[in-house]
Formats: C-alpha cells, sequence, structure tokens
C-alpha cells in the first residue's frame, strides 16, 4: 500500500478507537449515574425498622386486559417486598409489616 494511502488508514483507525473509547466512557458513566440513582431509590424505601432495601420495583409484564394490550410497566412507588404503613407512612419490609400496619405502631396500640 501507498505510504500516503498508509496515512488515510491510520487517520481512520485512530478516529474509530477514539470514538469507542468515548462510548465506552460514557457507557460507563451512565451505568454508575443509574447505580447511584437505584441506590437513593432505594434509601428512599428501605426499611425503617431494620433498614432492609426493597430489591427493585415492581415491573407488571405486557399483558392482555380489557381487550388491550398493556405494555410492560415499572412501579417505581412500589417497591418489592416492602409495604407503607398506614399510621406512620414509613416503608416497612415484609417482616416489619402486618395488614399495613409497622410493628413500631403495633408497639403503640
Ligand atoms: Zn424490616
Ligand atoms: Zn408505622
Amino acid at each position: 500500500m501507498n505510504n500516503w494511502k498508509q496515512k488515510i488508514e491510520d487517520m481512520y483507525q485512530s478516529k474509530a478507537k477514539r470514538k469507542a473509547e468515548q462510548e465506552l466512557t460514557q457507557e460507563t458513566q451512565e451505568r454508575a449515574e443509574n447505580l447511584k440513582a437505584f441506590k437513593n431509590w432505594q434509601e428512599r424505601f428501605k426499611c425503617h425498622i431494620c433498614s432492609k432495601f426493597p430489591s427493585g420495583p415492581l415491573v407488571i409484564k405486557e399483558q392482555w386486559y380489557g381487550g388491550e394490550i398493556w405494555p410492560e410497566a415499572t412501579y417505581w412507588d412500589m417497591p418489592i417486598g416492602m409495604g407503607k404503613c398506614v399510621t406512620c407512612g414509613k416503608w416497612a419490609c415484609e417482616d416489619h409489616i402486618y395488614r399495613k400496619v409497622c410493628q413500631k405502631c403495633a408497639e403503640r396500640l
């Protein structure tokens, strides 16, 4: 290959490499941000008695309902395995909530 053609090859290769590197950094950043947002979310819905975190939000798969297709939906206000106490309004894990009343409120009954 001619020298000048090789130079053009090199230019394209280094351009592609830089682009791939940039994309990778962006991806890592996005993933870190998502993780941080998820941790914040868990913090918001953790059990106020034992500090247990919810595993994730409730996800309802695509379903056929009422003659319509409902797309998959994520309910960020419904953490899995957690319940909101009707008395104090705080979140508690399954071990610390019974019939929508948390253990702390039950002790004050
Ligand atoms: Zn708990
Ligand atoms: Zn309570």
